[in-house]
């Protein structure tokens, strides 16, 4: 599978995705990572807009299923509580977690991506999985660590952006 650190495609965040654009794109089964790309770090509590497109992606018929690496229980509260399929400790950028969830949905990767908000960990992952990979922005990097982080995946989201089709939604 191809070792790339440049996203099929970005968006500002994932309420962005609409699923009849996804749809359009054979997209079947829709991974997502957790942490700041559905809620921040320091919350359990979604925006009104991402609770909204959870429940509206729930009645689609695209798949939903978040893997994240996190180890901590918040994760797999959150998921339970909205009623979301979960994989943890999925050890992205590996391809472990990702294959897992292909096999517990039994679409071809294909037809499948995974939106995160991290190059080294989400598009990555994706990309070597043989996923397609949406980069969002990051809810909230909270501290040094994760705002160097970003610094660091700026090339790349530049390069991605320059390479986008002008006609193109994303
Ligand atoms: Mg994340």
């Amino acid at each position: 599978m191809p070792f790339s650190l440049l996203p099929w495609r970005i968006a500002d965040e994932l309420p962005d995705l609409e699923p009849a654009w996804l749809k359009e794109q054979g997209i079947q089964l829709l991974m997502l990572d957790f942490d700041n790309t559905i809620v921040p770090y320091t919350t359990n509590v979604p925006t009104q807009r991402m609770d909204a497109w959870l429940q509206m992606m729930k009645r689609s018929e695209i798949q939903i299923c978040v893997v994240s690496n996190s180890k901590r229980e918040r994760v797999r509260f959150f998921c339970e509580k909205f009623g979301i399929p979960c994989i943890t400790h999925a050890k992205k950028p590996f391809s472990r977690g990702i294959r897992a969830c292909l096999e517990k949905f039994g679409v071809p990767r294909e037809n499948s991506a995974l939106v995160g908000d991290q190059i080294y960990t989400d598009t990555l992952g994706a990309n070597c999985a043989g996923v397609r990979s949406v980069l969002v922005k990051a809810i909230n990097n909270h501290n040094i660590w994760l705002k160097l982080r970003h610094i660091a995946e700026l090339p790349f989201i530049l390069i991605a952006r320059k390479r986008r089709m002008k006609n193109e939604k994303y």
